[in-house]
């Protein structure tokens, strides 16, 4: 298949994870933070995000730089990746619309926080990052480049497991009881498994 038809689906997915955040982005600014856990190592996995999420794609779409990581684009992964794009941009969709004005980018408490566990929160604590998963899996499938294709991937993979932990202290610190009792009846990212 041509490669270019992989990349079309994935820039067009890039571009609408970044309109479904702006105005979150914008809102989310706008409150005060009463409680602020984004170490230098959460600064770092946020460079190191931006660099699989859009500087290796962008470099491998637009440049000759990483031609030599090429390979051909199968049908089946082509298949996969939208099927997996379509997914995650639900689900994007959906997070950022049910966590509203609670969201932020990093490791961060607003004033007047509250802790949701309706619509997609009601059986999994971590929804967003599970379309994040789903956009990198497309990445993979849809980027048919050795390097660019998983980049975002692997950072995403390193940021999920170095941030879960120290988010749900966080959030365990902030609503005791009620985020204990909300953990104990949910999963962490696939409904009923995990
Ligand atoms: N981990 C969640 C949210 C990602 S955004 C997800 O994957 O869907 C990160 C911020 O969301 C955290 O800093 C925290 O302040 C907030 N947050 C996470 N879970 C929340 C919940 N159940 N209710 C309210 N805010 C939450």
């Amino acid at each position: 298949m041509n490669p270019r038809l992989g990349q079309l689906v994935l820039l067009l997915g890039l571009v609408a994870m970044v309109v479904i955040r702006a105005p979150h982005a914008r809102k989310s600014r706008a409150g005060k933070v009463v409680d602020d856990r984004q170490g230098r190592l959460e600064k770092a996995l946020l460079v190191l995000m931006g660099l699989g999420f859009l500087v290796l794609p962008l470099l491998a779409m637009a440049t000759p730089l990483l031609a030599g990581a090429d390979h051909s684009l199968e049908p089946l992964a082509f298949g996969g990746g939208v099927a997996a794009m379509a997914s995650s941009q639900w689900l994007f969709y959906r997070s950022h619309r049910d966590l509203g004005r609670n969201w932020s980018v990093t490791l961060q408490v607003r004033d007047g926080h509250q802790l949701v566990d309706g619509g997609v929160y009601a059986r999994i604590r971590h929804p967003m990052y599970t379309s994040i998963f789903l956009y990198a899996i497309a990445q993979t499938l849809l980027l048919a480049n050795w390097i660019a294709g998983p980049s975002c991937l692997c950072a995403f993979t390193l940021m999920f497991a170095l941030r879960l932990g120290p988010e749900e202290r966080m959030m365990l610190d902030r609503f005791g009881e009620s985020y204990a009792a909300y953990r104990r009846r949910t999963r962490r990212l696939i409904p009923f498994v995990w």
